[in-house]
């Protein structure tokens, strides 16, 4: 039976760059993945397919509506959502094949099948023909993700009522969208389909959205929105989604008073769930907290000695790039170096247009935590750049340590700040201060004048606000 070093299952953004960071280290390693192709969540049904219908949603909305504003007069441009999708289709299957070349750039075995523990050393894995093989291995990491989750009673069909992953590929634009959950998954969709056409209507229990975002920014992104046209139902709890002949009917509850919306499409986006269905984890005695993530330490270690877990399936924030690094951190702690993940510097994005990024402490965790801080603010109505282009919504908020001057949060809505919010995250690792910020040269004219700004009037000294 072949037997490896780092032994990995799930070839999402936590396994698939963890095995190339073992391999790269001389770890004899191998992935196991049961989709079929390379790249999990993200890849095939998350971040890249989503960005796809972002970016092509957002140039038909700019078609149709700003062009005529700067001088640019085209016919009335049609939309057509197969083209859109198999683009969608085609980028996802590139990128997921380029990852099946860098497998064997690095000289990883490409295990594809299900894998499931047969005992504390071995795996099981069964192929799409349904033949079994075993395979031994010093180190397991179980990077096996997650999953949608729904509502007690509400069942996902992926037609009717859809998950990101239905929403992701409708076959036509729906006349009405009920988006169940206020978070970023839902307000990217519906973006989505809102530029494509659809009437969106998002509901929320909570009397905001984004929960975790810092407020501030929360409520001029909740502004924003509804400026584009979504409608949103806040502090309304979902009863019941039936399904009919023309779509769906779905039970609200508002202040005691009940009230049903019709629509075509309901896409429930009210979070995900770790997944570690049929890994057998009971068998061997891998340890659930009580949200069924695996439990690990520090170093990512379950119960288990030579058994390990990172990403989605773990505790922290469901992001790729949480996952990506864990990946690399536990390659590099099995190698006897000291891999180590900042989890206070994990910036977040949401890809709506304008762009919402965050990096750090928001004022209510400051608040809550009782640091003392700063607040240096700048619009991007006042940013020569964005002012040029029209994209003057949103600013940058930046929260610094007040006797220290140390920047400990950094909320920003506007054009680019996905982008834009690397150089923050790059600032808090080197334990920047604003005034560090400040005094950095920024080209002229970008949208990271804007960061200089905001970093100045910590001080209160912005120039051009
Ligand atoms: P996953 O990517 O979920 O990969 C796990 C893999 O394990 C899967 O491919 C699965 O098939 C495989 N697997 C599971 N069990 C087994 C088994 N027993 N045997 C073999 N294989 C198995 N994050 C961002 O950072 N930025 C974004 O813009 C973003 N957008 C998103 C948009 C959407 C619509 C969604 C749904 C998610 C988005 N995410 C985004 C989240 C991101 O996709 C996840 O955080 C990330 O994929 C987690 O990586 P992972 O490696 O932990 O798990």
């Amino acid at each position: 039976m072949e037997e490896f070093d780092f032994l990995v299952i799930g070839g999402g953004p936590g396994g698939y760059v963890g095995a190339i960071r073992a391999a790269q280290l001389g770890l004899k390693t191998a992935c196991i993945e049961s989709r079929g192709t390379l790249g999990g969540t993200c890849l095939n049904v998350g971040c890249i397919p989503s960005k796809a219908l972002l970016h092509s949603s957002d140039l038909y909305k700019k078609a149709k509506t700003e062009f005529k504003n700067i001088g640019i007069n085209i016919n009335e441009p049609s939309l057509d959502l197969a083209k859109m999708m198999s683009h969608k289709a085609k980028g996802v299957e590139g990128l997921t094949k380029g990852i099946e070349f860098l497998f064997k750039k690095n000289k990883i075995t490409y295990i594809k099948g299900f894998g499931s523990f047969k005992d504390k050393n071995t795996i099981s894995v069964i192929d799409q023909s349904n033949n079994q093989k075993d395979y031994k291995f010093k180190n397991a990491i179980i990077a096996t993700g997650s999953v949608p989750t729904s509502l007690p009673n509400i069942e996902i069909d992926e037609k009717t009522v859809v998950s990101s992953t239905g929403a992701l590929n409708l076959s036509s634009v729906p006349k009405k969208l009920v988006v169940v959950g206020g978070g970023y998954i839902g307000l990217e969709m519906g973006s989505v389909w809102l530029r494509l056409g659809a009437e969106v209507q998002v509901i929320e229990y909570l009397d905001y959205i984004t929960p975790g975002m810092d407020r501030e920014v929360s409520d001029a992104f909740l502004k924003i929105l509804q400026k584009q046209g979504m409608q949103f139902n806040l502090s309304t709890k979902v009863i019941s989604v039936k399904k009919n002949k023309n779509g769906a009917t779905v039970t609200v509850e508002k202040n005691g008073a009940k009230s049903d919306i019709n629509c075509d499409i309901v896409l429930m986006s009210v979070g995900r769930k770790p997944n570690t269905v049929g890994l057998n984890l009971d068998k061997i005695g891998v340890k659930l907290d009580s949200k069924g993530r695996i439990e690990t330490d520090h170093k990512y270690k379950t119960n288990l000695d030579n058994i390990y877990a990172i990403g989605d399936v773990i505790d922290g924030p469901m992001l790729a790039h949480k996952a990506e690094e864990e990946g690399i951190a536990i390659a590099e702690l099995l190698s006897g170096k000291s891999g180590h993940v900042n989890y206070n510097v994990i910036p977040g994005v949401i890809y709506t247009s304008p762009e919402v990024a965050s990096v750090g402490k928001t004022e209510e965790q400051l608040k809550e935590q009782k640091i003392s801080y700063k607040i240096g603010k700048f619009p991007f109505a006042a940013n020569a750049r964005a002012k040029i282009n029209d994209e003057g919504d949103g600013f940058v908020k930046i929260l610094a340590d007040e006797k220290t001057d140390r920047v400990l949060g950094v909320h920003m809505i506007g054009p680019d700040v996905g982008n834009m919010i690397a150089e923050i995250a790059l600032a808090m690792e080197f334990g920047a201060s604003a005034e560090d910020i400040a005094r950095t040269c920024h080209a002229h004219p970008t949208y990271a004048e804007a960061i200089k700004e905001a970093a100045l009037a910590v001080d209160k000294r912005a120039i051009h606000f």
